[in-house]
């Protein structure tokens, strides 16, 4: 049934930075309303230890999530399960379209979107997703025991799945374009002393190989960036980590962005270009993209949208009214 809910203040997304922007609007009576999107809790969700979250040496990321919901919860956040299909920022009250049929309008509105798995763009490896080629090893590592598996890419991501994968593989290839890491320190000692774990520097994935009946991959074909050459390797995983791109497509046309669709906000502010918009988290976060930045930006948004619509409701001045 289609309805119209009116909020002071919508969020819109469910990781860290979302539930920490509900956390403070709820505490400074706002009584924000949030939608939680398709992915509840969000990217955090999908991965397992989480061992830099100040207070915790060490927790699950699904765990720490259910906990941040439960806070804004206990807070009084009202959550919605809804995902929205899109916002009108034109002129306020902002308009946001969920995908339940609700329509929410909103005096402010925080984006909390976060970020999404990039893909490599092959012909192939569209082919074998869902078939072998995966971008989430906690998803989909279980059915790969005693298999072999390529991971693609070089960061703290692609380490942490190669590593997590060794749980089921009997062999992990990490397959990196250049001889050098992106990820922590010590995510790289754990990987480089992992008996079952095997790098290729050097490589790009040129095309998964695989079978069309049962669909499934038997292979990956990569290229040897220093001279050309393409040889095979037989495997029957491909688990894509070569990083995330912002979720910005609902605000891309509206707000202005900055490398590569990345929310811009202004300096020491999750103010966008348009007033009463607030951004934090990954999609606004090219640099840090971090749960405990994300955390941290959704809390000052929440502290700027409070400001934001205490302006609103301020009398005018009578003098610079005259
Ligand atoms: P996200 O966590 O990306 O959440 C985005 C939210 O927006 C989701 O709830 C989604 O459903 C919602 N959403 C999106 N579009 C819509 C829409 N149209 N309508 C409604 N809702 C929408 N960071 C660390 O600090 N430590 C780690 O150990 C760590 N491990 C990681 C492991 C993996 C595998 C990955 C992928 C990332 C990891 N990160 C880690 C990074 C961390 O997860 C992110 O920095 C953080 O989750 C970003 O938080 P966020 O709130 O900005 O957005
Ligand atoms: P990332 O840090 O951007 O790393 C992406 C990796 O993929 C890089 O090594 C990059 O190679 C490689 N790559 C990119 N495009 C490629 C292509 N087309 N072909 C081949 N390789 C390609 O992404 P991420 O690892 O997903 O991490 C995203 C953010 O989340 C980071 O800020 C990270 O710190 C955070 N995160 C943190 C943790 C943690 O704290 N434990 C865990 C996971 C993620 P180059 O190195 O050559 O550029």
């Amino acid at each position: 049934m289609s309805e119209t809910r009116h909020t002071r203040l919508l969020i819109i997304g469910s990781g860290p930075a979302g539930y920490t922007a509900a956390v403070y609007g709820t505490r400074a009576m706002l009584e924000p309303i949030l939608v939680q999107g398709i992915q509840p809790g969000g990217q955090l969700t999908i991965t397992t230890e989480v061992e830099n979250w100040p207070g915790d040496t060490e927790v699950q990321g699904p765990e720490l999530m259910v906990r941040m919901e439960e806070h804004a919860r206990a807070a009084g956040t009202e959550i919605i399960g809804d995902h929205i299909g899109s916002l009108n920022l034109s002129s306020r009250p902002f308009t946001a379209k969920g995908e339940s049929g609700t329509t929410y309008t909103a005096d402010a509105v925080i984006l909390a979107t976060g970020a999404q798995a990039k893909w490599l763009g092959l012909p192939s490896e569209e082919t074998f997703k869902g078939f072998g080629v995966s971008a989430c090893a906690t998803c989909d590592g279980f059915f790969f025991r005693g298999q072999e598996i390529v991971v693609i890419g070089g960061g703290n991501t692609a380490v942490e799945e190669a590593l997590f994968l060794t749980n089921f593989a009997s062999k992990v290839t990490l397959i990196h374009r250049r001889d050098e890491l992106r990820a922590e320190k010590i995510l790289q000692n754990r990987l480089l002393k992992h008996p079952r774990i095997e790098t290729l520097w050097h490589h790009t994935l040129e095309e998964v190989v695989g079978s069309d009946n049962p669909r499934g991959v038997t292979g990956v074909k990569v290229r040897d960036v220093r001279d050309g050459t393409v040889s095979e390797l037989p495997c029957t995983g491909v688990f894509v980590a070569i990083g995330h791109a912002p979720a910005s497509e609902l605000v891309v046309d509206q707000l202005e962005t900055h490398n590569g669709g990345y929310v811009y906000t202004k300096p020491d502010s999750t103010s966008t270009s348009i007033d009463g918009v607030f951004a934090a988290g990954d999609i606004t976060d090219h640099i840090f993209r971090q749960a405990v930045t994300s955390a941290g930006m959704g809390c000052m948004a929440a502290l700027e949208a409070e400001r934001f619509l205490a302006s609103l409701e301020e009398p005018v001045d009578e003098v610079a009214a005259e």
